[in-house]
C-alpha cells in the first residue's frame, strides 16, 4: 500500500478537493437513501478538525458531458447539509469563477459542494486541461470514492496525478479491507461465487481460483459447471455453450491447488415464482421438467465445514434465486455461518455486489461481516485482479 491516509498530510488552512460518491438515488427531486452522503461523514469531518476546508468534487447520473439541470449536485445539497450537520455551500460549476466565489464564500467548518464533474466532457475522458482547472481550485486531494476508483475520469485519476494526495477514510477502509481478503490474507481462504452466469463472472473465476483455497461456486452459475459435468439440469438457466470455460475454469484450479465446491443437492421447482412448489433432490437428479432454483442442506452443511476451516471468506453472489421465496435458505444460512463465525472472531468476511449486499440484508448478516462492500463495479473489478486507475493514481 504505497498511499497516503489523512494523517499522513498536513491540511491546516489548506483548501482539499475531496472527491466522493454521493451519487444517491432520488425520486420526484428528493433523496430516497442517503447511505452514500452519510458515509463520507468521517472524512469530511476528520479534514475540519485538522483546520481544512472542504470542497466535495462529484458526479451525478449520467448527463455525458451536458448540463442536465435534472442531475444538477444542487438537488442534493440539503440532504448533504442534514446528513453532515454543516452548512452547505453550492458552486454552480466544478471549475472556474464559480467554483472559487463557493470556495471563498465558505467559512470555517463549512462545506463546499461543486457541481456534477461530468456535466464537463472533459471528466469521462479525463481531459488533462480540466483536472488542471480543478487542481488549480485547491492544495490537496483527497480520494473517498472507491466506488468511482475503476474509472480513470479527471477528477478521479487526472487530478490526483497534478496535486498533493491522500485516501479518505472510506477509501481508506474499503483498501484495507480488500487487501486483507484477497491482497495478503490468512490463510486458508474461501471465495464465494454465486448469482445468475458464468459469463458476467468469467474474469472473476479466473483470477479467484489462482488465489483462493476453496472456491464456492453456487447460484444459476453453478449448473452451467454441472453441464460441464455431464450432469442434467433439467430447464434450469445455464448456459451450454460456455461448458467448455467452465471445463477450462476447473483444470485452471486443479492446477493452482484451489478446491473447487459445487452443490451436493438441490432445491427445484417447476416454475421461477413465489410460492412454486419446490422439493429437494440430490444433485445428479433434477427432472428434465424442473429447474434449479436454490442449494439444499447438504451443500450448506459442506459449506460450513468449509467455512469453519478457513480464516478469511471473500463472496460475491447469491447461492440462490433468494429474491423469491422459497429460493432463499441456503444463501441465507451460509451467510448467518460466515456471520457467527465472523464474530466469533474467527473468521475475516468481505463481500460485495449489488444482489449480495442485498442477500446479506435480508439475511440479517450483513451487519457481523468484517465489511460489506457497496461499491458494485469497482468491487468487482477488484475481484477479478484489475488494477483500479484511481488507486493506482493515489500510489503514484
Ligand atoms: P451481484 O449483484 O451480487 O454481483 P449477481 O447479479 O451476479 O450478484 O447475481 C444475482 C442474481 O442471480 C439474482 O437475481 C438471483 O436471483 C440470480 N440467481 C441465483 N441463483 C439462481 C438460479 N439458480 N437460477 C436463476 N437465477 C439465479
Ligand atoms: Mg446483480
Amino acid at each position: 500500500m504505497g498511499w497516503k491516509t489523512l494523517d499522513d498530510v498536513a491540511m491546516a488552512g489548506k483548501t482539499v478537493l475531496v472527491r466522493v460518491d454521493i451519487n444517491v438515488p432520488m425520486e420526484s427531486g428528493r433523496v430516497t437513501d442517503s447511505t452514500r452522503i452519510d458515509k463520507i461523514k468521517p472524512t469530511v469531518e476528520d479534514i475540519i478538525a485538522r483546520g481544512g476546508k472542504v470542497v466535495l468534487l462529484a458526479h451525478f447520473d449520467r448527463p455525458k458531458g451536458k448540463v442536465v439541470p435534472e442531475m444538477s449536485l444542487g438537488h442534493v445539497k440539503d440532504a448533504l447539509a442534514a446528513s453532515l450537520g454543516r452548512k452547505v455551500v453550492f458552486g454552480s460549476d466544478c471549475i472556474g469563477a464559480a467554483a472559487k466565489a463557493a470556495i471563498a464564500a465558505a467559512g470555517q467548518g463549512d462545506v463546499v459542494l461543486l457541481e456534477n464533474t461530468r456535466f464537463h466532457g472533459g471528466e469521462e475522458k479525463n481531459d488533462p486541461a480540466l483536472a488542471g482547472e480543478m487542481a488549480a481550485l485547491g492544495d490537496l486531494f483527497v480520494n473517498d470514492a472507491f466506488s468511482a476508483a475503476h474509472r480513470a475520469h479527471a477528477s478521479t485519476e487526472g487530478l490526483a496525478r497534478l496535486l498533493p494526495k491522500a485516501a479518505g477514510r472510506l477509501m481508506e477502509a474499503e483498501l484495507k479491507a480488500l487487501e486483507a481478503a484477497l491482497g495478503a490474507p490468512v490463510r486458508p481462504v474461501v471465495a464465494v461465487v454465486g448469482g445468475a452466469k458464468v459469463s458476467t463472472k468469467l474474469d472473476l473465476l479466473g483470477n479467484l481460483v489462482g488465489r483462493v483455497d476453496h472456491l464456492v461456486i453456487g447460484g444459476g452459475m453453478a449448473n452451467t459447471f454441472l453441464v460441464a459435468q455431464g450432469r442434467e439440469v433439467g430447464t434450469s438457466l445455464a448456459e451450454r455453450d460456455m461448458a467448455d470455460t467452465a471445463r477450462a475454469i476447473l483444470a485452471k484450479a486443479a492446477a493452482a491447488g484451489c478446491t473447487i465446491h459445487l452443490p451436493l443437492d438441490v432445491v427445484v421447482a417447476r416454475a421461477f415464482k413465489a410460492g412454486a412448489a419446490s422439493e429437494t433432490v440430490d444433485v445428479g437428479a433434477c427432472p428434465a421438467d424442473a429447474m434449479i432454483l436454490d442449494a439444499g442442506p447438504l451443500t450448506v452443511a459442506a459449506l460450513t465445514k468449509v467455512f469453519e476451516t478457513c480464516k478469511t471468506l471473500i463472496w460475491n453472489g447469491p447461492l440462490g434465486a433468494f429474491e423469491i421465496e422459497p429460493f432463499n435458505p441456503a444463501t441465507n444460512a451460509a451467510a448467518r455461518v460466515a456471520a457467527d463465525l465472523t464474530r466469533a472472531g474467527k473468521l475475516v468476511s468481505v463481500a460485495g455486489g449489488g444482489d449480495t449486499v442485498a442477500a446479506l440484508n435480508q439475511a440479517g448478516a450483513a451487519a457481523d461481516f468484517t465489511f460489506i462492500s457497496t461499491a458494485g463495479g469497482a468491487f468487482l473489478e477488484w475481484m477479478e485482479g484489475k488494477t483500479l486507475p484511481g488507486v493506482a493514481a493515489l500510489n503514484a
